[in-house]
């Protein structure tokens, strides 16, 4: 950096989440340590430095110490830097804020800091034990922000009126309270109630009573950043069955919360990394391999999810206890409860509360640890409304809304280079969830101020994103499915190929441009389009979405595909009665009601099932996969044979081979353990010899893993290694799920790649 005569000055320009994370003060503490003079303040897309020194320097030092010092929850985006004349500034202050109208960044919510948590347990402090205790570094955000710009007016704690003692914290720069905008304490913040659900009666005692409760077997709710919990021991059976019975979730996993890391290490395995994101700000749920089991938690699978307590309230409640089930207060198919007006009464015995409001909902994130980075299954509270960074190649100044998929739906909106995905919504043809994604589109349009020009949304004509779409009046784009799931890495790591990537896009079902149930894809992809070079060939769905609750219905179309009507009556099949088996043949005989699907999640049904795994119907999805995969043995090394069609376009990938070895090792007795391995291995196969085929034909040395199959830890591990031997280059997401939670990110690629180059006259005004 030249010097600019002397005095030396400079101004700085800083992007990324800056505001509302104590950097302005931060800002204040270091030019003071520098001795500088100047000012900062909150401009529209960030933070105005302005530096002088009355000695020459180039300011390296400060900007380092800018970089390696700053509050924990500020984010770095950018600096530019300018050489401004000097202004023989006396002094250095906190100027006020500039309305701006580009993208301000919002910090997601975070939970209780070190320091904050000392305090509420320092006897002689004034918030000591105060649930709602929080500074600029942590507490909530997000979940509280009603519009912008963020002050505390604008959030759900504008009923507070500060008292004099929280108000001279909120007012002094050096305060590490400095305009924390939930700032709060015991005389003038909000309050926690225990209230009887039946009746609504208030009882006393507070959290004490509350964990009583919970000891003795009681379900309490539990109003937590994002929405209430439901809340038991895990030790009591008879509590963790009924929880199951009101949440009608016979075998789903249930979430831990523990006291502290290590009685998380009594009941699981972990690993450096693993520790890393348990112990985060972000907090989010780990799945962590069991090493107590404890009964009725997690059944048929190998790992269990732990989160620790986040919020002060939930450090008071876990105390007394060491261990509860935290689950979402959700009903079947609705998101989770947010007040009690919304009926949490009716689904426990004491509703534990308080009257901070929540304005957005938020679940729990959840992810796992594969190959020492993570991977999200659900990405919601402590990571959005994180945003986006596209590569500059792809930015463009109109504003785009992208509606996602269906099932799992996110939705994205993308302003001025950035996209901002929401947290998971779940299935919008239920009606509260659709309701759910309403609410999200306008929060997150009235927070980032976006009004979109364009809107995207799947190719499937009948989702409810396609007809919201629709309904907009707004120019739309359709983009294929397993298309947007290829696209939302190479968008996440900022890659903008020169050649196409080769795209593994493997789950459960998506809309094909042929109208088939798609879900084995092989697509070479660029941002502008894909061909599809190669899909598991298709089978039947008997009973279409049936096929996808009632594994054995695969399994039959699998027996079928490969044998035909004579297949081998196997013993797995007695549960089901003779004649309910004779008319399914019909339908796939006869293509009734079987439409046509590459799902590789529905072959890891027929699989699961064939060898014992399987329930006849599943209670969620992925059930029976997750089952097969919990049995894995990991250090075996053989595989299936399968088939690749090479004279047909697109490659045509059969199992048939496969489905005879597997019946072949059934009469052996061969452990499902074994057989579960093979088939891992046999899908790691046929992923590296189209990729090795893709590379030799298309010189692709990009492999972008996607789709919710590859949340299956054994199978993205071996994929991963052997494309990795093969010298190719792997891309997985790393900051959002490879589910359908990412579709809506993908869809945002597609849309700014095309609005780029097709900006003909009157495409868009
Ligand atoms: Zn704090
Ligand atoms: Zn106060
Ligand atoms: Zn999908």
């Amino acid at each position: 950096m030249s010097n600019s005569g002397s005095p030396s000055s400079i101004t700085l320009i800083v992007f990324g989440v800056v505001q509302g994370v104590g950097f302005r003060p931060f800002v204040y503490r270091l030019a003071h340590e520098f001795g500088y003079k100047g000012w900062v303040k909150n401009i529209g897309f960030g933070v105005e430095i302005h530096l002088e020194s009355c000695q020459k320097t180039d300011f390296e030092a400060f900007l380092q110490a800018l970089k390696e010092k700053k509050p924990p929850l500020a984010r770095i985006e950018k600096i530019t830097i300018e050489h401004t004349p000097a202004r023989h500034l006396k002094g250095f202050s906190i100027k006020k804020s500039r309305a701006g109208k580009s993208f301000v960044f919002i910090s997601p919510d975070i939970s209780v800091c070190e320091e904050c948590f000392k305090e509420m347990y320092s006897p002689s402090d004034r918030r000591f034990l105060y649930p709602f205790i929080n500074c600029t570094n942590c507490g909530p955000r997000y979940t509280i922000v009603k519009s912008l710009p963020y002050d505390r007016e604008q959030t759900t704690m504008a009923k507070f009126k500060m008292c004099p003692n929280c108000r001279q914290e909120y007012s002094d720069p050096l305060n590490r309270r400095y305009h924390a905008q939930p700032i709060a304490c015991p005389v003038c913040g909000p309050q926690v109630k225990l209230l009887e659900a039946t009746t609504g009666r208030e009882l006393e005692g507070g959290v004490k009573t509350a964990a009583s409760f919970i000891k003795k077997g009681k379900i309490i709710a539990v109003k937590g950043l994002g929405g209430f919990h439901l809340v038991c021991s895990p030790f009591n059976f008879r509590a963790v069955a009924r929880l199951r019975k009101i949440k009608k979730r016979k075998t789903k996993p249930l979430a831990l919360m523990a006291k502290n890391f290590s009685i998380v290490k009594k009941y699981a395995y972990l690993s450096l990394e693993e520790k890393k994101q348990l112990t985060s700000g972000q907090r989010p749920i780990v799945l962590l391999r069991k090493k107590e089991d404890i009964k009725g938690i997690a059944p048929y699978l190998n790992e269990l999810g732990f989160m620790l307590p986040y919020t002060p309230l939930h450090y008071l409640l876990l105390n007394d206890l060491e261990l509860i089930v935290a689950t979402s207060s959700n009903q079947k198919d609705a998101p989770l409860m947010k007040d009690e007006s919304e009926g949490v009464g009716q689904i426990c015995d004491y509703i534990f509360t308080h009257d901070r409001p929540i304005q957005m909902r938020a679940d729990d994130s959840v992810l796992k640890v594969v190959n020492k980075q993570p991977l999200f299954l659900r990405r919601a509270r402590g990571y959005v409304p994180y945003p986006q960074k596209v590569p500059s190649s792809l930015a463009i100044s109109n504003q785009i809304i992208a509606l996602g998929a269906e099932l799992k739906d996110t939705i994205s909106i993308y302003k001025n280079g950035y996209v901002v995905t929401s947290q998971f919504l779940g299935d919008l043809d239920e009606y509260l969830n659709y309701k759910y994604f309403q609410e999200t589109i306008d929060h997150l349009s009235r927070l980032f101020e976006v009004k979109p020009q364009i809107v995207v949304s799947d190719l499937h004509p009948d989702f409810q994103t396609t007809r919201f779409a629709q309904k907009t009046g707004l120019p739309h784009f359709q983009v294929q499915h397993h298309f947007a799931h290829v696209l939302a890495p190479l968008l996440e790591h900022n890659i903008v190929p020169e050649k196409k990537v080769l795209g593994v896009a493997l789950d459960g079902y998506g809309y094909g441009d042929d109208g088939q149930a798609w879900g084995g894809e092989f697509l070479l992809a660029d941002y502008l389009s894909y061909q599809r070079l190669a899909h598991f060939k298709y089978v039947t769905l008997p009973g279409g979405d049936l096929a996808s609750k009632q594994p054995w219905r695969m399994a039959l179309s699998y027996l079928i595909d490969t044998f035909g009507l004579d297949y081998p009556h196997l013993q797995i099949f007695r549960d089901i009665k003779k004649e309910k088996l004779k008319s399914l043949e019909l339908m796939i005989a006869n293509n009734i009601n079987s439409p046509l699907t590459s799902s590789c999640g529905r072959l890891f049904d027929a699989v699961s099932f064939l060898v014992g795994l399987s329930p006849l119907e599943v209670e969620f999805e992925a059930e029976a996969p997750m089952r097969l995969e919990a049995v894995a043995e990991e250090n075996l090394n053989r595989y299936y044979e399968f088939s690749i069609d090479s004279s047909a376009s697109p490659l045509q990938i059969s199992f048939q081979p496969m489905i005879k070895e597997i019946l072949e090792d059934l009469k052996l007795n061969v452990p499902p353990s074994q057989i579960s391995a093979k088939f891992h291995n046999t899908l790691a196969q046929v992923t590296a010899s189209l990729a090795e085929f893709a590379k030799k034909k298309y010189e692709t040395d990009i492999v972008v893993l996607t789709g919710g199959v590859f949340l299956n830890k054994v199978l993205l591990k071996k994929t991963t290694n052997l494309l990795e031997k093969k010298n190719l280059i792997v891309i997985r997401p790393l900051n959002y799920p490879p589910n359908d939670e990412s579709i809506s990110l993908g869809q945002i690629a597609h849309a700014l790649y095309k609005l780029k180059i097709n900006r003909g006259p009157g495409f868009l005004n």
